[in-house]
This record gives C-alpha cells, structure tokens and sequence, in this order.
C-alpha cells in the first residue's frame, strides 16, 4: 500500500536524534506521502533535527519550548505560514522529568516542583497543543501521543513519569470525546522500552529492556519500524473509526502477569 498519507499536512514535535520514537515515525510518514514540519527543543537539538528533516525533504524545522506557551504560540504561528492555517495531523513525542526523580522509591524522591514540572511538559502540553491544532483541522484529523504501560503498572524507577502518563491517557479520553463531533481522533501508543535520550533517563532502563525481551510474548523489544507503522495507521483514515485509545506497541508484554517460569528457574 503506498499513498496513505498524500495530501496530509502534520506537525511531528518531540525528534531529538534519529533514535527518537518521532524520527521512527516520521519516516513512516514520509513513506507514504506526508508532508510534515518538525519543532526542536533548544539550538542543539535544532542542529540534529534539521539534516533529519531534509533527508526527507522537509525545510520547516521550528524551534518551540512547551514549557513556554509564548514558544509554542509561535510555532503554531509559523507553521501557519508554511501550510496556510491547515493541519491534518500532530505526533506529540514529548516527555520529561528530573532524572534524579526516575530513581529510588516514588514515595521518597518525588518533589511539588518536579511533580508540576513532569505534568506540564509530559501531559498538559498535549492538551494544550489539541487546543491549537484543533482549530487548524477543518476537515477534521488526528492527534498522537506517546505513552508508556507504567501509566497503568508499577514499573521500578518510572515514579512520577507514570503519574503523568496516567494523566495523559485520561486526557486523550477527554479530549477525543471533546473533538470528535469535528472529526478529529485523538489516541495514544503505549511503546515498549526503546533506546532512547528520554528512556536513558530511567535508572535501570537496561533491566527493563531485558526483561521485556525475556518475557514478552513476541520475545523481543519493538523496533522504530514496529512503532512507524502503528503510528501510520492511527494517523490514516486506516483508523478512521478509531479514538480515545491506547494502543500498545510493546511486544505483547502488556498482557503478561508473571515472568516465565523457565527463565525464572534457569
Ligand atoms: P527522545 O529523548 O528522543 O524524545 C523526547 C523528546 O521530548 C525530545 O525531542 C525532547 O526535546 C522533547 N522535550 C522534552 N522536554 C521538552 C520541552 N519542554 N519542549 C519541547 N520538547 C521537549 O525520547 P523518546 O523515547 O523518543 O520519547 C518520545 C516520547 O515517547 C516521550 O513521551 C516518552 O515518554 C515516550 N515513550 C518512550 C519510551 C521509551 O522507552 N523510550 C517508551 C514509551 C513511551
């Protein structure tokens, strides 16, 4: 199938390197025809993001701080000169806590400044983002975000990132229900484990990454490409009856309650 997303405009915000969850997805996107902008978080991410967003073609490469709403109100301004007030899509790859939060005990570690901190950047820069790509989408749209199983399980070391994933999924409910009357889908893909700058921030990532291996059904961790292509179909009409949902690209790993007895025993 080839064409999926010819004539589709969409703003991809969260590429830092081209181990990001974002770059994996934007090349899907590119596979079939999309035309996409990217944003950058500081000038020495922009430096990374804007040889990546011309290896597929792409010249709009806009600077935007969620933490900062002026940045993020004029990167939408921005991109309303390059795609004329339109947009059909937004991947929104955006996550971040105090590393020295994403170690230890929840109950310890976790501080009123970070805890907001997490929230705003994590999971209330999706709502605010829907806020202004809503207005764009005139024939309607889809909205992505990126979540994680802890939102729902305890995972060591994920703390108050799950706290905000919990937040971001109920938000992706809300807001799904908020937007459809004008044809707009938002959803969640809930990944697995990758390697990435943001997954290296968790202590003992490593660990987690080994036992998803170990014990997923699929017994493996999940690749960009495994992650492209759910993104692609959330963000085509293939999903055109699809929202409010999380949807896992994990391996499988979210069904399992315990480990395998023979790894455990060996
Ligand atoms: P990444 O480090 O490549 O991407 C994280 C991005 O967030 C970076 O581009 C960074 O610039 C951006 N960001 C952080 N603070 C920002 C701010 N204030 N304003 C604008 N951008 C900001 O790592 P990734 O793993 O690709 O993360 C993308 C998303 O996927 C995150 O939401 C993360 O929680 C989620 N996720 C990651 C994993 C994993 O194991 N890596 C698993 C499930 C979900």
């Amino acid at each position: 199938m080839t064409g999926l997303m010819k004539g589709k405009r969409g703003l991809v915000m969260g590429v830092a390197n081209n181990h990001s969850i974002a770059w994996g997805i934007s090349q899907a996107l590119h596979a079939q025809g999309a035309e996409l902008a990217f944003t950058y978080q500081g000038d020495a991410l922009g430096k990374r993001v804007a040889p990546l967003a011309a290896s597929i073609g792409s010249d709009i490469v806009l600077p935007c701080d969620v933490e900062d709403i002026a940045s993020v109100d004029a990167t939408f301004a921005a991109l309303d000169e390059r795609f004329g007030g339109e947009l059909d899509f937004v991947v929104h790859a955006i996550g971040f806590s105090d590393k020295t939060q994403l170690k230890g005990r929840y109950v310890d570690v976790t501080t009123r400044e970070n805890f907001a901190r997490t929230m705003t950047i994590s999971c209330f820069s999706f709502t605010e983002i829907a806020q202004r790509a809503a207005k764009r989408m005139k024939n309607g749209g889809s909205l992505l975000t990126l979540t994680y199983g802890g939102s729902t399980r305890v995972m060591p070391n994920y703390n108050v990132m799950g706290v905000a994933k919990a937040a971001l999924e109920a938000s992706v409910r809300y807001l799904a229900m908020d937007l459809g009357p004008d044809r707009i889908r938002v959803n969640a893909l809930s990944a697995g484990p990758m390697r990435t700058l943001a997954g290296a921030g968790i202590a003992d990532a490593r660990l987690m990454f080994n036992h998803q291996k170990a014990h997923a059904p699929l017994r493996r961790t999940v690749t960009l490409d495994d992650i492209g292509g759910s993104a692609l179909y959330l963000l085509s009409d293939l999903s055109s009856g699809v929202t409010g949902e999380v949807h896992f690209v994990d391996s499988g790993y979210n069904i399992i309650s315990m480990p395998r007895p023979d790894v455990l025993q060996a």
